[in-house]
């Protein structure tokens, strides 16, 4: 099966890349995005050992998750968030990467079940500063994240971002460098926050050799997706 094959792959230059740029060995989690594929091509990775996945739209991915029904799953969220939509990601997630406003992480809080464990997230920064791309600035990390702090059904672990592209290796590094240093920085006073979620199928090896923590990869694993297969 090719997704085995790919996930294989995929995990060994992961390996490689841990060697080559000193981080610890098994540092570096994969998330596969999942978004637009079957139950199926999921179950087949599931198969292969894989438990992370990353899903994008929220009612397509309630339908998966619930038709697949495996307990040993973590269901993360890295798509932009619709008001309507925080009560599903709240119950049905364990991860949400693209928190950028108060609003939404005030409504996830609320609705996340009593009976599940805080809902882990990541803030999301806008580190290119692309008009069309969602994610707070630099600048105001500090202080968006001392307002989360009020919010105890969630738990902060860390920044995530998605750079503009870049054409070599050099210049992939240079974004995901300042977002290491602004994590370093932020939890110097706060040793919880662990996590960086930097680099997809493009820039996989430049955000390892700069401190991801989880790199999210979707291509590469399942394949290229078809583009017009798209709904909330
Ligand atoms: C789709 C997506 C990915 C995966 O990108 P690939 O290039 O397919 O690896 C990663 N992160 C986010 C936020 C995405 O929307």
């Amino acid at each position: 099966m090719k997704i085995i094959e790919n996930l294989n792959h995929i995990r060994n230059q992961i390996s490689v890349a841990e060697k080559r740029f000193k981080r610890r060995e098994s540092s570096v989690c994969l998330l596969a995005v999942s978004k637009t594929r079957s139950a199926d091509e999921i179950m087949a990775a599931v198969n292969g050992g894989q438990h992370h996945f990353g899903e994008n739209y929220c009612q397509e991915a309630v339908e998966k998750i619930n038709a697949i029904d495996h307990p040993d799953l973590i269901w993360h969220f890295i798509g932009p968030i619709q008001s309507n939509k925080t009560s599903q990601i709240a119950c049905h997630f364990d991860w949400v990467h693209t928190i950028d406003r108060l609003k939404i992480a005030r409504r996830l809080n609320e609705m996340r079940p009593k009976d599940l464990a805080p809902l882990n997230i990541c803030v999301q920064i806008n580190i290119s500063g692309e008009d069309s791309k969602a994610g707070i600035t630099l600048d105001n990390t500090d202080d968006f994240i001392a307002e989360l702090e009020q919010f105890k059904r969630l738990k902060v672990r860390g920044l995530m971002s998605l750079p503009a592209p870049a054409s070599n290796f050099d210049e992939q590094r240079i974004p995901f460098s300042i977002l290491k240093r602004k994590l370093e920085e932020l939890s110097l006073s706060r040793p919880e926050l662990d996590t960086l979620s930097i680099g997809t199928t493009q820039d996989m090896t430049a955000a390892i050799a700069e401190g991801a923590t989880i790199v999210r990869i979707g291509t590469a694993l399942f394949g290229s997706r078809n583009a017009t297969k798209q709904t909330n």
